[in-house]
């Protein structure tokens, strides 16, 4: 069976599944959304938002795209982010990056030209990674380098949403919050959000130089 067929009869199995165990639950689902929070993460086919969350149907409203971006000129992420604020008024923004991120591997390497697109998506994380350089360039490890990129990216979205007028003049201003995904365990980190424009990890987090072996400035929720 082709694999697109495989994933129409994976369907039929989910929505018989779902009725058995909640014969309510498209008749809830068919009369609109309430989703609790929107998440904001990395396209990559390894990160599903509500799988590795354990969301049900209609608890989150998720944007994804490369490297997880939130940029202040992006129609799209920011359609997506006014219509979860002001219409779905969501109590929690997530910004979710990802370990070993591709798009992120891709703003510490060399310009690509076969893909143009992605070249110009991940500018700003060009950029972010030149602010962060010295930081960056004391972890030996490239992978290293490539997962604290992706944890600043992550705090970096997360800062910018914030300043953004749809979050802070909303009327309930959502919390925003950075994540970062380990695809080698499935776990999520919460990062230490930057206090007063440092990077310093809050207060009873752990900090990145602790520990060491992993890039992570995170700790385990
Ligand atoms: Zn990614």
């Amino acid at each position: 069976m082709e694999f697109v067929e495989q994933l129409l009869y994976r369907n039929t199995t989910w929505a018989c599944d779902a009725a058995r165990s909640d014969p309510a639950v498209f008749e809830r689902m068919g009369r609109g959304q309430q989703p609790a929070a929107l998440w904001i993460g990395c396209a990559d086919s390894r990160v599903p938002a509500e799988l590795v969350t354990g969301a049900a149907p209609g608890e989150l409203f998720v944007h994804r795209n490369i490297a997880n971006l939130c940029l202040p000129d992006d129609e799209n992420a920011l359609s997506v982010l006014e219509y979860a604020v002001r219409a779905l008024e969501v109590r929690d923004i997530i910004v979710c990056g990802h370990y070993g991120c591709g798009g992120v591997r891709a703003a510490l390497t060399g310009a690509c030209a076969a893909l143009p697109h992605v070249d110009r998506r991940i500018r700003a994380l060009r950029e972010l990674a030149r602010r962060e350089h010295a930081a960056l360039a004391a972890i030996p490890h490239f992978e290293d380098r490539v997962n604290r990129l992706a944890e600043l990216n992550a705090l970096e979205q997360a800062r910018t949403i914030e300043t953004l007028p749809i979050v802070r003049e909303a009327v309930t201003r959502p919390r925003v919050h950075a994540w970062v995904f380990d695809v080698r365990n499935g776990r999520i980190l919460r990062l230490a959000r930057p206090q007063a424009g440092s990077m310093k990890p809050a207060a009873g987090m752990r900090s990145c130089d602790e520990g060491r072996g992993t890039s992570t400035s995170a700790r385990l929720i």
